[in-house]
């Protein structure tokens, strides 16, 4: 899959349109998750052009992936979870109901969760 400029967080990085960021470096820029499915629900996202997890760890330069993934680890210290546990998710793919074409991952966490992940009706 091609990655696609016109996606809502290409758009998001490029300034145009409007979120809260959480945490910013080189890398990666984190924000909150505009419909929050727990207490804590940050995406974080690379700044290069990466369709998805699978696109990033194919293709992404292992500077990249290490600044992404420390990025990762250092906005849930920052959110205060490190220690109560959290969740990381990415979906790739239409099976995995992935709706925006640019890799981002999911910091769940601030509350008990499942421990099953249920296939969809
Ligand atoms: P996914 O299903 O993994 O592609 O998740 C995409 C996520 O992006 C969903 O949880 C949406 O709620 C979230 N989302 C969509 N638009 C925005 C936005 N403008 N700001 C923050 N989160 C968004």
């Amino acid at each position: 899959m091609n990655y696609d400029d016109k996606n809502i967080f290409a758009k998001i990085l490029r300034g145009e349109i409007p979120t809260k960021t959480v945490y910013e470096d080189e890398y990666a820029l984190a924000f909150p998750d505009i419909n929050p499915q727990a207490p804590v629900h940050i995406l974080v996202i690379p700044k290069g052009r990466y369709v998805s997890a699978a696109d990033f760890g194919a293709t992404a330069s292992p500077e990249e992936i290490t600044g992404f993934y420390r990025a990762v680890s250092h906005v849930a210290k920052q959110l205060g979870v490190e220690d109560s546990g959290y969740r990381i998710i990415c979906n790739i793919g239409p099976d995995s109901q992935q709706m925006v074409p640019h890799f981002h991952v999911h910091i769940l966490g601030g509350h008990k969760m499942g421990h099953v992940l249920a296939p969809s009706d």
